[in-house]
């Protein structure tokens, strides 16, 4: 498979447009002649001392000779999700995460979407780790394809123990053996070829995440990860402001920063708010209650056991993803649990209704998930019954909201009572609002500011609040994925864009869905198919009987005058071509679809998929 032509780059297009955005954002000194320029007139009092020394000559050439650090995001700049950020130095290159994105409606049969790393591939002879930030999939979920990729097992997979834990159960499913894990914990220093690289302890919405202080010999970069400041988190780790502190004194000339809730103008509610809300509504109904969250969010797990604890019940976990994460989370011990506090789901019809909970996968309203076979009566286990209490604990992601609307109704309909976030306190993001955003900024001081993690909103909204506290519009860069920045002493400016986009994973097979068979599908569940079928005789082209019209799933396929129109254009079609264009199939069958779309068109305003079979008697 060659993933240069199979893979689908949707950023192509946009480049052109992008090339006019960087002539303008080039007025600053950009290339090598206006980097020399800089060089001369700098501010920086340290570079002019440089200047006026009697050795200037020999300095400024060791200054030149030192490579500039580049900084290329593959993604996460284009939509929340796929995060992926290069760092290259002279001969080294670190990624900081490599995540995938879940597709929403317009990716009909599209499993996941990962980033476009066709740049990592080609410099993979530099590649000397990957860090990843924290466990969750947008962070993780394009390790095991880029590992396949790579072919090279050898590259070391930096990270937190949970998170590693979580990647090696990834890993036994792709059957990817002898993979390099170095465990790190915040506090760490680790020297990666030219790299420095400090992790330090972020606060979100699963345990051991990070951000990570990256130093190289020509300024340093400090990369937030996904974070918010919770004050009161319920592991006790906090985001770590005297770390940041330091980093700050030692100089941020970049920092990249998440931009998830730029937009929400206060602080992130604690997720310690959450528990309470949950222990509130199970001590309130002596039914069944049952919790539909992320599997990847530990910290809520926590949170519903906990509050099954307090209020007497046991917990009973269903669902793929839920039950192998819990697993892992319990035998690494982030996950507090007594072995006598879950059940077992087949269990669950012998046991009280008020000292039962299930926890379960579903939130997103997922119609092969736990929840959603509940919703429907088709779970091999649970059913909801009248009076069963349902709690959404998530937000919906962007894209989902009808899926989840719809098992509400159908849990609703089995009587059941369903509570999701507009109803009460339970759910809060795992990510900093503009308050925190703000302060975040304030503490860590950069030079430089470009906002991650986030589509064109959010960045833009990130780089106003950075704006609010002082950084000047010119030193905040909003990128696309595939765009450079270049940095050395002298600052920062944009440089050459490397191939990007993104790659669609259909099943077990990557990137060989091209565009125009989701063209294909798109028009199949919008549009629907029609099929011409019609007899030819072999030696004169001329037609035998009738033609044939299958219509299926085009609006209005079923009105009879409208297929008797089709099958009456057929048949002058084929009567006005046979004269013409004796024993060309394939130019009759372009005549058929081009005059049957153009009817179809005319009377539906609909563009069905047309397919002409022709056979010769
Ligand atoms: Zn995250
Ligand atoms: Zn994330």
């Amino acid at each position: 498979m060659d993933r240069r032509t199979t893979s689908v780059r949707v950023t192509n297009n946009e480049r052109p447009a992008r090339t006019n955005n960087r002539v303008q954002i080039e007025q600053k000194p950009v290339n090598k002649a206006g980097r020399q320029k800089l060089n001369t007139t700098t501010k920086d009092k340290d570079n002019q001392s440089t200047l006026n020394t009697p050795n200037k000559k020999r300095e400024r050439e060791t200054v030149k000779q030192k490579p500039r650090l580049k900084i290329i995001p593959l993604g996460g700049l284009d939509s929340i999700g796929k995060n992926m950020t290069v760092f290259e130095y002279g001969h080294d290159m670190i990624i900081v995460d490599a995540g995938l994105m879940f597709p929403g409606d317009d990716h009909p049969g599209v499993d996941l979407i990962l980033p476009d790393y066709t740049y990592i591939l080609e410099n993979s002879s530099r590649l000397r780790a990957i860090l990843i930030t924290h466990g969750h999939e947008d962070h993780t979920g394009a390790l095991p394809y880029l590992l396949k990729d790579l072919d090279l097992a050898n590259v070391v997979i930096m990270s937190s123990k949970l998170t590693l834990g979580l990647i090696e159960g990834k890993f036994k499913e792709h059957r990817i053996e002898n993979a390099r894990f170095r465990e790190v914990q915040a506090g760490d220093h680790v020297a990666i070829g030219s790299f420095g690289c400090d992790f330090f302890s972020v606060n979100h919405s699963i345990p051991d995440s990070m951000g990570i202080f990256i130093r190289t010999p020509v300024g340093n970069v400090l990369h937030t990860g996904d974070f918010k400041l919770d004050q009161t988190p319920i592991d006790g780790v906090h985001t770590d402001f005297a770390a940041i502190s330091r980093f700050a004194k030692a100089g941020v000339d970049l920092m990249l920063s998440d931009s998830t809730n730029a937009n929400i103008p206060s602080f992130t509610k604690s997720e310690a708010e959450v528990g309470k809300a949950l222990k509130q509504i199970i001590s309130s109904t002596d039914k069944r209650v049952i919790v539909a969250s992320f599997a990847s969010h530990i910290h809520r797990i926590q949170q519903v056991f906990d509050a099954a604890i307090a209020t007497g019940r046991k917990v009973a976990v269903t669902g793929r993803s839920m039950l192998t994460n819990t697993k892992i989370a319990r035998e690494m011990g982030y996950l507090k649990v007594d072995e006598h506090d879950f059940f077992d789901a087949y269990s669950a019809k012998e046991i009280p209704p008020d000292r039962i909970v299930v926890l379960c996968t579903g939130s997103q309203g997922e119609p092969l998930s736990a929840l959603s076979r509940m919703a429907n009566g088709e779970h091999r286990t649970i059913e909801v019954e009248d009076g069963d209490t349902v709690i959404i604990s998530a937000t919906p992601v962007p894209g989902n909201e009808i899926d989840i609307t719809r098992v509400i109704n159908a849990l609703s309909k089995t009587g059941a009572r369903v509570y999701d976030k507009q109803e009460a306190l339970v759910h809060v993001s795992g990510h900093a609002g503009a308050e925190e955003l703000k302060l975040m900024l304030t503490i860590a001081q950069p030079k430089y500011f470009m906002p991650i993690h986030g589509e064109a909103r959010h960045l833009r909204a990130h780089a106003d609040l950075a704006r609010n506290v002082g950084i000047p519009k010119k030193n905040i860069f909003i990128l696309e994925i595939g765009d450079t920045l270049l940095l050395d002493e002298t600052g920062i400016v944009i440089g050459e864009p490397v191939e990007s986009g993104v790659v669609y994973v259909d099943g077990l097979s990557v990137g060989d869905i091209s565009n125009v068979v989701l063209k294909d599908r798109q028009t199949l569940s919008q549009d629907g198919i029609v099929t011409v079928v019609c007899i030819i005789r072999k030696k004169d082209y001329h037609l035998i009987g009738r033609p044939e019209i299958i219509m299926r799933g085009v609006v209005g396929g079923d009105d009879q005058r409208l297929v008797e129109e089709l099958v009456s254009l057929a048949e002058y079609t084929i009567s006005s071509f046979a004269p013409f264009q004796r024993h060309n199939p394939s130019s009759l069958k372009r005549a058929l679809r081009e005059e049957i779309s153009g009817l179809l068109w005319e009377q539906c305003h609909r563009r069905p998929m047309i397919i002409p079979l022709i056979m010769e008697a």
